[in-house]
């Protein structure tokens, strides 16, 4: 029988309960066990698909297909398993089942209410993620304990331990210890109230998790140990580090993981745990031979988490390159054809990003097009294609004025569109094409060789594709369509040959990036902005590239940036 802990958090939010949870699956995985993790949302949406980033962040896409908070991201990344729409579980999408029962009178007339039909619908969500082939099971309970939203979610995991046994189930809370520079003392107050807090709900944690800027003090975890009533050694110091990827060795290192294994009865002595690579990736981190600045041309560039898995995607290309990635977030409606020389010129690389709604649209075509002249290498993702597209139909094939019925229905040339099939649906929310999906790539294309594969599969979010009224136009004037849906009919991946990386496609490869298993796209983007920084070092003309160079990074003195930069 699956074994299950779940993570809380008090204090104050954004403390890291999702780092925390995935980087405790990274080390439970790496001493053997099978580890599948889900969040439980407090918030009445349905799931975050139809939220704005710029409150959420970015939305989060799984193989099959559910939009889910950026929270999955980090599992993901940190824990290399692939999660499913089950690992996502808002408050919106309980009550939309409980309602829905009731409706077909599921409850048999009885009076519906959250104890029990709502906290049961919670605990069954849990459970559905206990299948046979999973030992340990992660939830995080977002929000934080106090929040009257959080409460039916917090009530159904305390029942959850007296329904599976005590043994069973691990309660992990992570709460802020602050530094106050003025007594020079670390405050553990907050932690109190908030285990208080958690008690008067029935849970008592098992594991304190203290986030602080500096490392806990032995007599401060012994006051923790003693007034919130867990053990020393289960009070563990999780400090600021600029790079995530260290979060579980230092966990290790405080007995994190030990601790929850022998509390869950799992034999810590023959699960041994191997986190050699995983350490020596994140090692890379601090030890960056070069630094390549990446333009992301977004729309909600104030809050780079709306961008996140394009971040630590580019992280990883760097990783693998042996350069940090500086990024430069640069407001896509700020890229004028003007400006777009003083905004782009002095970049390495440039990533332009998916996104909705007609803001920032131009921006995003005038960066593809001076990429594309200057060659300076440019990923498009998503929208990023399609603004790839139409400045390659306005300024290569003539076609003035030309558009994506998204943003401007009467254009003349509409070269991006909704396919036939989905004009006609009414309701836009149905049309959306979600989820994984095969691509057949041309094995001459660069795409293809950076993939080492002629088929490949990878997550879409979106409505509108490559109009194919156009296709043979700009075919015709040198774009090559490197990759297309198995029947041929929708654009997955463009290139150009006389360019060094200037390419697009209609999925979100961000999302299948790993630190320790980088995504071509983004390791080939990166390199070739290495190449490009280094050329302009040298002073030397561009890459004029008519194929995929394999350029190994020179091991230049360090150049004193000891993580993965990023700038706002
Ligand atoms: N808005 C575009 C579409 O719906 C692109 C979506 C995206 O970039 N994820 O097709």
């Amino acid at each position: 029988m699956a074994k299950h802990i779940f993570v809380t958090g008090g204090v104050a939010s954004s403390l890291g309960k999702g780092i925390t949870a995935a980087s405790l699956g990274r080390l439970l995985k790496s001493r053997g066990l099978r580890v599948t993790l889900q969040k439980l949302d407090p918030y009445i949406n349905v799931d975050p698909g139809t939220m704005n980033p710029f409150e959420h962040g970015e939305v989060f896409v799984t193989d099959d297909g559910s939009e889910t908070d950026l929270d999955l991201g980090h599992y993901e990344r940190f824990v290399d398993v692939p999660l499913r729409r089950s690992s996502s579980v808002t408050t919106g999408s309980i009550y939309q089942n409980v309602i829905a029962r009731e409706r077909r009178g599921d409850y048999l007339g009885k009076t519906v209410q959250v104890i029990p039909h709502v906290t049961d619908e919670i605990k069954s969500r849990v459970r559905d993620l206990a299948t046979e082939d999973v030992d340990v099971v992660i939830t995080e309970v977002g929000g934080t304990v106090g929040d009257i939203e959080i409460l039916p979610f917090i009530e159904a995991i305390r029942q959850f331990r007296k329904d599976i046994g005590r043994d069973n189930v691990c309660y992990i809370h992570l709460t802020l210890v602050p530094y106050l520079g003025t007594s020079g003392e670390q405050k553990t107050k907050p932690t109190q109230h908030s285990v208080t807090e958690l008690r008067s709900r029935g849970i008592q944690p098992d594991v304190i998790v203290c986030r602080s800027s500096k490392p806990i003090a032995d007599s401060v975890k012994q006051k923790i140990s003693m007034l919130c009533d867990v053990s020393e050694e289960a009070v563990i110091s999780a400090i600021d580090v600029s790079n995530l990827y260290e979060v579980p060795r230092l966990l290790h290192e405080e007995g994190l993981d030990e601790y929850v294994c022998s509390l869950l009865r799992f034999d810590a002595e023959k699960l041994v745990l191997d986190l050699a690579s995983w350490n020596q990736m994140a090692e890379r981190a601090n030890n960056l031979s070069s630094t390549v600045k990446i333009g992301i041309i977004g729309k909600y560039v104030n809050l780079p988490d709306a961008y996140l898995s394009v971040v630590e995607a580019l992280k990883h290309g760097g990783l693998h390159e042996g350069a940090a990635v500086e990024i430069e977030w640069i407001s896509a409606e700020a890229v004028t054809p003007l400006l777009a020389e003083a905004r782009l010129e002095g970049l390495d690389g440039i990533v332009i990003p998916g996104g909705f709604g007609p803001r920032g649209i131009d921006g995003k075509i005038t960066a593809a097009s001076y990429a594309r002249e200057h060659k300076i290498p440019c990923l498009g993702i998503c929208l990023g294609l399609q603004a790839m597209v139409i400045d390659y139909a306005r300024n290569v094939c003539d076609l003035d004025g030309a558009h994506s019925r998204e943003f401007n229905p009467s254009t003349p040339f509409p070269v991006i569109d909704l396919m036939e099939d989905q004009r006609v649906v009414e309701n836009l929310g149905g049309t959306m094409r979600l989820g994984t999906y095969v691509a057949m790539l041309d094995p001459k294309s660069k795409t293809a060789k950076y993939y080492g594969a002629e088929v490949v599969e990878e997550r879409h979010r979106h409505r509108f594709e490559v109009n194919p009224r156009y296709r043979s136009k700009l075919v015709d004037s040198g774009l090559t369509i490197s990759g297309l849906s198995p029947d041929g009919r929708l654009v997955e991946f463009i290139e150009l040959n006389d360019h060094p990386f200037w390419i697009g496609t209609q999925a979100h490869p961000e999302f299948k990036s790993r630190p320790d298993r980088p995504h071509p796209l983004f390791r080939g983007l990166i390199e070739q902005a290495m190449y490009r920084h280094r050329s302009r070092e040298a002073n030397e003309q561009p890459n004029n590239g008519s194929g995929v160079t394999s350029i190994k990074p020179t091991h230049k003195q360090h150049n004193g940036t000891n993580a993965l930069v990023v700038a706002e």
